[in-house]
């Protein structure tokens, strides 16, 4: 196992024709950086930061953020690691954070994520403050999720110049320089896609949330699991619109949700235009392979046609076929 994980560290992700596809991981503790390493990671393209909550009933103070970030990057050796702010709420509440994220009726479209850190900002700040300082040390990017409004995004803007004075005032070393994007996963950002690829640096497409949101299919609910699909010609139009918005404006576009993962999307992927994906780390070599099959005139026909098929189900049975017939 070690000797067939190390020949693959190397092999580079790029299709027959020479066509680069980054590769990168999907992680929620600093260990897990090493997973994706061995698999040959071009980095961390999605740093989900919850976990950090998870360890005790009060609050991560801005030096444990900061050391879990610098042990992030240490691992990372040079690599770019997108770090995602606080995405708590709905599927994500940690026991002893329920009077952050108080459950509503509906607590996907309630209090969570980057709307729970618009209205706490000590807590937001301190997570900023820490990935500022982290920066120093190798490639660090940041990422809102759950962006539904520019104003939003604005605000989180805005906040981040706050902490950047701060920063400055104490007098410490920090990185103000590093790229800002957010994930598109709420069909309202996808729709504004062009509005926000004025003002960001990149996009990440979150497709578990953007499924649900899109199809209003609760995406941890086992009696709707049949309607969640990532094939659905909804959501191929909407990847569409983000990767067509992103490059008129010439900014870079990663999907980092569970569709990256699965193998018989990667060829649809690359045909809409996709040229890094972020996936769960036992996926890395897997994902690579398909990468390297294809050439991408044949991704685009394979994503021409997917986007003719009106049903989900015959999108998905499409792309099981040519993906038996790739690899
Ligand atoms: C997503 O929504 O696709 C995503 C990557 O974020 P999470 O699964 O952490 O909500
Ligand atoms: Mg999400």
């Amino acid at each position: 196992m070690a000797a067939r994980l190390a020949s693959r560290r190397k092999i580079r992700s790029e299709t027959k024709d020479g066509t680069r596809i980054h590769v990168m991981g999907n992680i929620e503790f600093p260990n897990e950086v090493e997973h994706c390493a061995e698999r040959g990671a071009d980095g961390i393209g999605l740093y989900r930061t919850e976990f950090l909550y998870l360890q005790s009933n009060t609050e991560p103070t801005e030096e444990i953020h900061y050391d879990a970030y610098c042990r992030v990057v240490q691992a990372a050796q040079n690599r770019p690691i997108v770090i995602r702010t606080l995405d708590l709420g709905a599927d994500k509440i940690p026991r002893g954070y329920r009077h952050l994220a108080k459950e509503g009726m509906n607590p996907a479209l309630g209090l969570r994520s980057v709307r729970l850190s618009l209205r706490d900002l000590p807590l937001f700040k301190t997570q900023l403050r820490a990935i500022f300082r982290a920066a120093v040390h190798g490639d660090v990017r940041i990422m809102f999720p759950l962006i539904s409004t520019l104003l939003e995004w604005r605000q989180a803007k805005m906040i981040v110049g706050d902490v950047l004075e701060d920063l400055e005032e104490r007098g410490v070393d920090f990185n103000p320089n590093i790229p800002i994007g957010m994930m598109v996963e709420v069909p309202a950002a996808a729709l504004l896609a062009e509005e926000f690829a004025e003002e960001v640096d990149f996009f990440s497409i979150g497709t578990n949330d953007l499924i649900q949101y899109t199809l209003a299919v609760d995406r941890s609910d086992p009696a709707v699991s049949s309607l969640y699909n990532s094939a659905d010609p909804s959501i191929l139009r909407l990847i569409k619109m983000v990767v067509e918005a992103a490059r008129k404006k010439n900014i870079p576009v990663t999907v980092c949700g569970q569709m990256s993962s699965d193998l018989k999307s990667i060829p649809l992927l690359a045909g809409l235009g996709i040229r890094q994906i972020s996936t769960t780390p036992l996926a890395i070599p897997e994902v690579k392979e398909v990468i390297r099959h294809l050439t991408i005139a044949r991704a685009e026909e394979i994503a021409a046609h997917a986007m003719t098929i009106d049903v989900a189900r015959d999108v998905e049975s499409y792309l099981r076929g040519e993906l038996y017939k790739i690899c």
